[in-house]
């Protein structure tokens, strides 16, 4: 079975992303197994240059297969922001509840209507002796001015799905990830990965 390190310590996205695997005959390493692999600092412009930053590092160290995700909140009335700070958006100690706080702080004399925003994610996949690769998913919504849903992560319960008339939040994981750039992005992974060790 080929095993994969995915390197991410954030514990929503390696359970979206194990859930995806867990049926493919992957085995999914998480950073845990590797304590003394190094904090990968996501200093690039773009999700894609961080998200190669952190698989080939982290290959390197590991000496094995690699996916990082990089991934992000795009608001189109903040013109683009968070983006690539999307983890860090409210300062360095941020977590879920103050980056959403400053997210509705921000936001709160934009009218409905203009309040559409994407979840951005690149997949950066690096396996020995071959260029990175990358894949990349977006699904488009609009900002809520309040939480609505308690699953997901991150800002999931300001993320509203009008196709689906709920919150990113309120999705059961299978339902999320059959439609999140995350999914997305990690199902045309599991392709390339069929072609190349089936
Ligand atoms: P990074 O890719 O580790 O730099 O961080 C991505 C950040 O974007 C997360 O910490 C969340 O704040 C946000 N984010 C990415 N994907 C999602 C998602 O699926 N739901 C909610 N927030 C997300």
């Amino acid at each position: 079975m080929m095993e994969l390190v995915v390197a991410t310590r954030n514990a929503g996205k390696l359970k979206e992303i194990r859930r995806l695997l867990e049926s493919q005959e992957i085995k999914v390493l998480s950073l845990d197994s590797f304590p003394d692999a190094p904090e990968v600092e996501e200093d690039g412009d773009t999700f894609a240059s961080n998200a190669a930053k952190k698989a080939e590092t982290i290959a390197r160290v590991t000496g094995l297969p690699c996916l990082a995700d990089d991934s992000g909140l795009v608001v189109a009335s903040l013109q683009g922001r968070p983006g690539v700070h999307s983890a860090r958006f409210s300062g360095a100690d941020a977590n879920d509840h103050s980056n959403n706080c400053k997210l509705l702080e921000k936001m709160a004399l934009v009218p409905e209507k203009q309040r559409q925003a994407a979840f951005c994610c690149v997949m950066a996949l690096c396996l020995p002796e071959q260029p990175t690769r990358l894949f990349e998913g977006h699904v488009e919504g609009m900002i809520l001015s309040q939480s609505q849903g308690d699953g997901g992560f991150g800002y999931d319960p300001l993320f509203w799905l009008p196709e689906f008339n709920c919150t990113m939040a309120e999705l059961p994981l299978d339902k999320k990830n059959a439609i999140s750039h995350r999914g997305q992005a990690l199902r045309q992974v599991v392709e390339y990965l069929s072609t190349v060790a089936p």
